[in-house]
């Protein structure tokens, strides 16, 4: 039998106990004839009490240092797991993310895996060994120093591992039993989802779904490596992320749903740019100083000029932790530009109706949009892609949005399915 990777979440190694259980479900694949590498996450909220950690003894932790401080939290689970696996009779050898030859670039706190040359592992799965690899971190190429892949990157790890081994499967243990239609926090009947697409996967993560790091998703479709995101504290099936041509296959005659779930996102603030002359390179410029202040722009409307004034208004939204830095940014450029005044407003929020079904099938939006309106939820702001379609609405309706759309798309079940098993949905 082939190769399976294994991610473990901090919630599913949040202490002795839970990471004991993980073990018998390492040892009990291992029996069941697979090879097994397991990546890990730091034990329950270690990341964060690092980065406090830092920021008590300066404002400013270098880069360098931060990632070499934060990967010790992976280290401390992937030798309390071996441990724990040993004490089961099963031999198991924990590496870095070095020494498993995740190379990166030199980003710290964002590096990008390079390359993976997982040697180390390749030895120790033919002497039969169990290999458990610290998720999140990898080694630069060029400084030699120890880098990290940013925050929830140990899911990625494991995709890129599963990717260099040509395993048959890296399988994402979580807290939730799966993908749902939507957060089930949120939306009591959310549906658990059997299978799902790259493509959709995607637009889930890309659109605030936090179950899925957004880069693992990008490397497994490119890799195509089939995901299996299930929750480590049930046998519950979970969520196949694979393949859109393998979406409706396998036993799974479920005609293609128009939409397939329900994201949101509370990340974002809005910028608005009030009175700009309407000319020729006004908005080039006002986008070239954000994005030389390294900020990523999401969603941009720029209204139609009134004809009495020849003046506009152009919006954005954008991560809110840039919005001191854009609005500081921006606020030099008000003379050249010429423009009235700023405008920031962080309490917007993003509902995104996502499904390859709507390619093919009209009327989505004015069902989606009415489903808002009765639901009383006025929409600021539009966009879409082939297979999602997102409005910005004021944060205090994102939670009647959602459920608004997951009625109309017909997405809900009576039997309550979801069960959140941890405390934070990583
Ligand atoms: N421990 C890291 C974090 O909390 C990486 C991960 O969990 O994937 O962000
Ligand atoms: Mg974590």
């Amino acid at each position: 039998m082939g190769i399976v990777v294994q991610k473990y979440g901090g919630s599913s190694v949040a202490d002795a106990t839970s990471v004991k259980r993980v073990a018998q479900r390492i040892v009990a694949t291992r029996k069941a004839g697979h090879d097994v590498v397991v990546v890990v996450s730091a034990m329950g909220d270690t990341t964060d009490e690092l980065i406090d950690l830092a920021n008590q003894v300066t404002p400013l932790p270098p880069g360098r240092e931060l990632d070499m401080l934060l990967t010790a939290g992976e280290r401390i689970s992937m030798a309390v797991l071996a441990m724990a696996i040993g004490n089961l009779g099963q031999e198991a050898r924990s590496f870095t993310g070095s020494q498993a030859g995740v190379i990166t670039d030199s980003e710290h706190g964002r590096a990008k895996i390079i390359d993976v040359t997982p040697g180390r592992i390749e030895d120790a799965l033919a002497q039969g060994a169990i290999a458990i690899v610290a998720g999140f971190q990898g080694v630069s190429q060029t400084t030699k120093d120890i880098t990290t892949l940013g925050r929830g990157g140990s899911d990625t790890t494991a995709v890129a591992l599963a990717a260099a081994l040509a395993a048959d499967v890296c399988e994402i243990y979580t807290d939730v039993d799966g993908i749902f239609t939507a957060d089930p926090r949120i939306v009591a009947t959310a549906r658990q989802i059997p299978r799902i697409s790259y493509e959709e996967m995607l637009e889930m993560a890309a659109n605030g779904a936090k179950i899925l790091h957004l880069r693992c998703v990008e490397y497994a479709r490119r890799n195509d490596m089939p995901i299996h995101v299930r929750s480590s504290f049930s046998e519950k099936q979970g969520t196949w992320v694979v393949r859109a041509q393998d979406v409706a296959q396998e036993g799974h005659p479920m005609e293609q749903a128009i939409i397939s779930g329900v994201a949101h996102d509370r990340s974002e603030s809005k910028i608005t740019v009030v009175g700009v002359p309407d000319k020729v390179g006004e908005a080039a410029s006002i986008f070239r100083t954000l994005a030389d202040a390294q900020i990523n722009i999401d969603m941009i409307v720029q209204n139609v000029s009134a004809a009495a004034t020849n003046l506009t208004d152009i919006s954005f939204t954008l991560p809110r932790t840039d919005g001191q830095n854009a609005m500081t940014a921006l606020a030099r450029l008000k003379d050249d530009v010429g423009f009235e005044r700023l405008q920031y407003d962080d309490s917007v929020g993003k509902v995104s109706i996502i499904g390859a079904g709507m390619r093919s099938s009209p009327g989505v939006t004015a069902k989606f949009f009415q489903a808002l309106a009765d639901a009383g939820v006025n929409i600021e702001m539009v966009s879409t892609s082939e297979i999602r379609i997102s409005v910005v609405t004021a944060e205090s309706q994102i939670d009647a949005a959602v459920n608004a759309a997951h009625e109309a798309f017909g997405l809900g079940t009576d039997e309550v399915e979801a069960v959140v098993y941890g405390g934070t949905g990583r």
